[in-house]
């Protein structure tokens, strides 16, 4: 395996710092204090490109190839953890599913949209179905040629500011997995009600909804796969899912090692900047461990992905270690700081509160455990 980047990569890597340097950074700490929405940085993220950075050019993206998206997103989680968030779901989950499970004219008619015009969703998660989305009860009937979907999603990421939700169905009730269905639900549709949820720990800059569906109809073409595939999407989707987020995570882990190190060079205590004393010194170079394990295996992923390998348990493995490297990263961050750490005159707190959310979403790391057990055990959890 070859860690150099190739020129075109750290041309990426440049761009994504230096427009995360000057457009995200100085809007992240007012966003995260207001729990607003970056409307005004939105365009921007569409015209850098990174709204559909893999995505191939006939589609409206990039083109870049896995590791290219993985930099970008690591740039992204390393200043603005919320922007990171949905930038992924559009890309790591939305996009992922349409160019995997679409048809040509389904990745014609959206994929353009989501790299320049409007945000994706991904509707999994229900009020009473986390953890175990086989059990969900959204359901989808036919009528005729079309579909109408009733029921709620929860904790959906764009779900109430974007254009489209992939959203998945029982289509059979009573068969649980076997039965779900995945539609394309334009976020315009008669019936599609986004509720925003506010007071969250961390990600405040971003879209988190509640959705309810009432009596929405949608065309057949807009089924994405055959009928009783949607958890084999869902899954597949978080393949990619899962990456994005233990890149997004290493840049977190990296923004806590800059700014703890920073931090306590200029700090002074007993006459000495704190950088001095080997108990600090532990701290940040813990943090630094945590970084450099995380980056190898959000690289590991790509490197597997480029070669045409599959990687659900790279992803899951980097996921897992990545998520809880950022929420050990940030809290050694805010240790670093003192008191100042815990108010928002410095960003730790918020690195922390951003990163908490990262072992519990696409899969809480109790279920990751059980998968890699189950996988390591011989019982086939990735099938
Ligand atoms: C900010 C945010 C954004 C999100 N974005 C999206 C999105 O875009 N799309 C989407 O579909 N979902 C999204 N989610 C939902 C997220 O994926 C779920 O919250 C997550 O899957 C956990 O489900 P749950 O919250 O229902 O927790 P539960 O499943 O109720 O789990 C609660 C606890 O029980 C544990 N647990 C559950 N089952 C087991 C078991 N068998 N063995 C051991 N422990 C177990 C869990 O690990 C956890 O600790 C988001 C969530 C948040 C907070």
């Amino acid at each position: 395996m070859d860690f150099d980047l190739t020129e075109q990569q750290q041309q990426v890597r440049k761009l994504a710092r230096d427009f995360c340097d000057a457009e995200v950074a100085p809007g992240a700490r007012e966003l995260d204090r207001t729990e607003a929405f970056p409307d005004e940085l939105l365009p921007k993220l569409f015209e850098v490109g990174f709204l559909g950075a893999p995505v191939p050019e006939e589609y409206g993206g990039m083109g870049l190839d896995y590791l290219s998206y993985g930099l970008i997103i690591e740039e992204l989680g390393r200043t603005d953890a919320s922007i990171r968030s949905l930038v992924s779901v559009n890309v790591g989950l939305v996009g992922t599913c349409l160019l995997h499970w679409g048809t040509e004219e389904q990745k014609r008619e959206w994929l353009p949209r989501l790299t320049s015009e409007g945000l994706g969703a991904f509707g999994l998660t229900e009020p009473n179905a986390g953890s175990d989305p086989a059990s969900m009860t959204t359901g989808a009937s036919r009528d005729g040629s079309d579909w109408i979907l009733n029921g709620s999603k929860m904790w959906i990421t764009n779900g109430s500011r974007g254009i489209l939700t992939v959203v998945f169905a029982q289509t059979e009730p009573g068969s649980k997995a076997r039965g779900i269905t995945a539609f394309l639900v334009p976020q315009d549709s008669p019936g599609y009600q986004g509720n925003p949820i506010h007071g969250k720990l961390g990600l405040r800059a971003g879209d988190t909804a509640e959705i309810v569906l009432r009596d929405v109809r949608v065309p057949d073409a807009n089924r994405l796969g055959e009928v009783g595939e949607g958890l084999k999407i869902a899954l597949n989707a978080l393949d990619s899912g899962r990456y994005s987020l233990a890149a997004g995570c290493t840049g977190i882990s990296q923004a806590c090692l800059d700014q703890a190190v920073r931090y306590a060079r200029e700090r002074l205590q007993f006459g000495r900047p704190i950088a001095s004393f080997q108990l600090v010194q532990q701290l940040i170079s813990e943090i630094y461990l945590d970084v450099e394990a995380s980056r190898a295996l959000y690289w590991k992923v790509a490197w597997k992905h480029m070669k045409g390998e599959r990687h659900t348990v790279e992803s899951s493995v980097a996921k897992t270690f990545c998520s809880e490297a950022s929420v050990r990263a940030a809290d050694r961050a805010v240790q670093v700081h003192g008191g100042y750490g815990y108010s928002d005159e410095y960003p730790v707190a918020r690195y922390l509160r951003d990163a908490r959310v990262t072992t519990l979403y696409e899969g809480t790391s109790q279920i990751q455990r059980l998968l890699l057990g189950r996988h390591l055990t011989g019982e086939n959890a990735f099938t």
